[in-house]
C-alpha cells in the first residue's frame, strides 16, 4: 500500500498548482502526480514555434495573490510560451509547491473503494486518499490522425502538443504541417521562415484574427496593477472572463459603413476583440455573417492569389463558433514562394509514405511532417485513465454517450472525485486561468464545508446532474456554436459523441449558480455523514 493523503491531484498545470495551495492552506495533505518533467502543463508541452497566448497578459494570469500580481512583470501584450512557462515555474517556486509534486509519474487509474480513492501510477506507485482531484486539463490529451502509413515516415514527425525542448531547426528542409487550427496558425510563419519548402496540408479553414503583439508599454502594464483587483473583479462577472471593449448593440442596428469603421478598428487594434463589436455576434446568424465577411475580405485583400485567398477563407461555420485564432502574419504566409496550400478537401490524404505524404491527387516529398492536429478535447485526459467509481462503474462506460457532470465538477457515482474546469463548465469558452480560480476556490470551500460540518462523502446526485446536462445542452441551442463541426462538439475525434462540452452560459452567471448551490447547503449533492455523526443524528 502506498501513501495516505488528504487529497490527491492529478496535473501541475495551473489548475493543480494552485489547487495545492489552496489545499495546504487549510493544512490538508495533499500529493500531486504529474506525467511531465515540470510544472506548467500545456505551457510546458506546447513548446511549437510561435507558441503564445492569445488572452492579454495582464489578464492571463493568477489574481489570487496581490503581491504576485504585483511583482511579475511581463514584457509582451501576448505572452509567448517561454515567458508563461516560466511565470508558471516562479509561481511552483515563490509558494514553495514543488516538494509535493512527483514529475514523470502518470496517473494510469483511480478507484474508490470503502470511502477512499486509490490512485496508481506508470511507475509501479499507489497513493490512497479521501478525495481525488482531477487537474488534468481540457486540451492535454494529444491527437494523431489516423492516417494510413503514419508510422512508416522516415523522415522527422512532431505533434505540436508535444514539441521538443530542445527546439527544431527546420532550415533547408521540406515540411508538411497538416492542420489549419490554432497552434497551425500561430507555427505556418515561424516554420515558413526557415524551411526551404513548407506545405500546409488543409482540410477546413479557420478565421484567424491579427494579434498586433507588441512590446507591453509600462504604462499599459502600471494602469492594471494600480487597478487590479477591481478590473479582476469585473472580470469574473463576464461571459469569458475576458474584459474586452463590448459593444452594446446588434450589429444589424448600425448601418453598413458605421459597422465596417468598427470592425476595421477593431481589427487594427488585434486580438479576439473583433467579436465583442456587438452583442449578437455568436446568437444571430444575419449578425455573424457581417463580421465573417469582414474577415474574408481581408484574407482577400492580404493574399495575393486569388485561388489560395479564396481556399483560406471559412465559409463552412459561423466565425468564433470554432476557437477563433488569433495571429501573426498567417495570411501574408501564403505570399512567400516558399509556402502552398494543400487542400485536403479535393484531394484528401491517402497514406503517409516513407518519402512524404500521399493526397489522391499528388505526392509530396518532405523531410519533415508536423502535426498540428489538436487534443481529445476535455475528456480525452480523463477517459486515457481508468476511473472506477461506486459499484465498479468505470467512467469510460458511464461517458460511452458522451460527458455527464454536475456544473463540470463531480458526475454521479464517482464520490469524493472533483474535475477541474470538466465538461459542463465554462472552461475553454473562457479565460482558462479565471475559470481555473473559480473552480479550484469552489472546491477547496467545499472541503473545508465538508469537513467543519462532518461529512464523509460528496456525489452529484443523478437528478441533479441530468438537470444539469439538460440545461448545458439548451443553453449551447440558443447559440450559433453547434452550427460547427468544432472539438468543443468531439467533431475532431472519429467515434466521438457529438455533444456540446463546456457550458456556455458563461463565466458570471456560472460563477453565481455554483455560489449559490454551495450557499445552500451543497444543494444537488448526495452528503453522507462520518459514521459516528451518522449513528448520532440516527439516534436523535
Ligand atoms: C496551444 C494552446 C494554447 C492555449 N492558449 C490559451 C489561451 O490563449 N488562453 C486560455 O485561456 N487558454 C489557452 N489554452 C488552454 C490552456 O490549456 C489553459 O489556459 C491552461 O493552461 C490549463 O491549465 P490546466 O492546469 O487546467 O491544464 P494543463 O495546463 O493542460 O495541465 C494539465 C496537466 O495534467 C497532466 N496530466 C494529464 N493527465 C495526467 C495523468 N494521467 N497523470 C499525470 N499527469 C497528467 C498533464 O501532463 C498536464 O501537465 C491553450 C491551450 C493550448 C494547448
Amino acid at each position: 500500500m502506498g501513501k495516505s493523503f488528504d487529497a490527491v491531484i492529478v496535473g501541475a498545470g495551473f489548475a493543480g498548482l494552485y489547487m495545492l495551495h489552496r489545499l495546504r492552506g487549510l493544512g490538508m495533505t495533499a500529493r500531486v502526480f504529474e506525467a511531465g518533467a515540470d510544472v506548467g502543463g500545456t505551457w510546458y508541452w506546447n513548446r511549437y514555434p510561435g507558441a503564445r497566448c492569445d488572452i492579454e497578459s495582464m489578464q492571463y494570469s493568477f489574481s489570487f495573490s496581490e503581491e504576485l500580481q504585483q511583482e511579475w512583470e511581463w514584457t509582451e501584450r501576448f505572452a509567448p510560451q517561454p515567458e508563461i512557462l516560466r511565470y508558471a515555474r516562479h509561481v511552483a517556486d515563490r509558494f514553495g509547491l514543488r516538494s509535493d509534486i512527483a514529475f514523470n509519474t502518470r496517473v494510469t487509474g483511480a478507484a474508490f473503494d470503502d470511502g477512499r480513492w486509490t490512485v496508481r501510477t506508470d511507475r509501479g506507485g499507489e497513493a490512497s486518499a479521501r478525495f481525488c482531484i482531477m487537474a488534468t486539463g481540457c486540451l492535454s490529451a494529444g491527437r494523431l490522425p489516423d492516417i494510413e502509413g503514419i508510422d512508416r515516415f522516415a523522415g522527422r514527425s512532431y505533434h505540436t502538443g508535444a514539441w521538443p525542448h530542445e527546439g527544431v531547426d527546420f532550415t533547408g528542409q521540406r515540411v508538411g504541417v497538416i492542420g489549419t487550427g490554432s497552434s497551425a496558425i500561430q507555427s505556418i510563419p515561424v516554420i515558413a521562415e526557415q524551411a526551404a519548402r513548407l506545405f500546409v496540408f488543409q482540410r477546413t479553414p479557420n478565421f484567424s484574427v491579427p494579434a498586433r503583439n507588441a512590446p507591453l508599454a509600462p504604462d499599459y502594464a502600471g494602469s492594471w496593477k494600480s487597478d487590479y483587483a477591481e478590473r479582476r473583479r469585473r472580470a469574473r462577472t463576464l461571459r469569458s472572463g475576458i474584459i474586452y471593449d463590448f459593444g452594446e448593440t446588434s450589429a444589424l442596428a448600425v448601418p453598413a459603413e458605421a459597422r465596417e469603421r468598427e470592425y476595421a478598428a477593431r481589427w487594427e487594434r488585434g486580438g479576439i476583440n473583433l467579436l465583442s463589436a456587438y452583442t449578437d455576434l455568436l446568437t444571430s446568424k444575419e449578425a455573424n455573417d457581417t463580421a465573417a465577411e469582414f474577415v474574408r475580405a481581408r484574407i482577400r485583400s492580404i493574399v495575393r492569389d486569388p485561388a489560395t485567398a479564396a481556399l483560406l477563407a471559412p465559409t463552412s461555420h459561423p466565425i468564433g463558433t470554432k476557437r477563433i485564432c488569433v495571429d501573426t502574419g498567417y495570411f501574408e504566409t501564403f505570399n512567400r514562394e516558399n509556402v502552398a496550400l494543400v487542400d485536403l478537401q479535393a484531394a484528401p490524404i491517402e497514406a503517409v509514405t516513407p518519402g512524404g505524404l500521399r493526397t489522391r491527387d499528388a505526392e509530396y516529398a518532405l523531410d519533415a511532417l508536423v502535426f498540428a492536429t489538436g487534443f481529445d478535447a476535455m475528456t480525452g485526459s480523463l477517459l486515457r485513465m481508468d476511473i472506477t467509481g461506486r459499484g465498479g462503474r468505470t467512467l469510460a462506460d458511464k461517458w460511452q454517450a458522451g460527458p455527464r457532470t454536475y456544473l463540470g465538477l463531480m458526475t454521479a457515482g464517482f464520490p469524493n472525485l472533483f474535475t477541474v474546469t470538466g465538461p459542463g463548465s465554462p472552461s475553454v469558452l473562457s479565460n482558462m486561468i479565471v475559470s481555473i480560480e473559480q473552480h479550484v476556490d469552489w472546491i477547496a470551500d467545499c472541503l473545508a464545508y465538508l469537513r467543519s460540518h462532518g461529512i464523509a462523502k460528496i456525489e452529484a446526485s443523478p437528478a441533479a446532474e441530468d438537470a444539469w446536462v439538460e440545461h448545458v445542452n439548451a443553453a449551447a441551442e440558443l447559440t450559433l456554436y453547434p452550427q460547427a463541426n468544432s472539438w468543443y462538439l468531439g467533431a475532431n475525434i472519429p467515434g466521438k459523441p457529438r455533444v456540446f462540452m463546456p457550458y456556455i452560459g458563461g463565466v458570471g452567471v456560472y460563477r453565481e449558480t455554483c455560489d449559490d448551490i454551495a450557499a445552500r447547503g451543497y444543494a444537488g449533492f448526495d452528503l453522507t455523514l462520518r459514521p459516528r455523526l451518522r449513528e448520532r443524528s440516527a439516534a436523535e
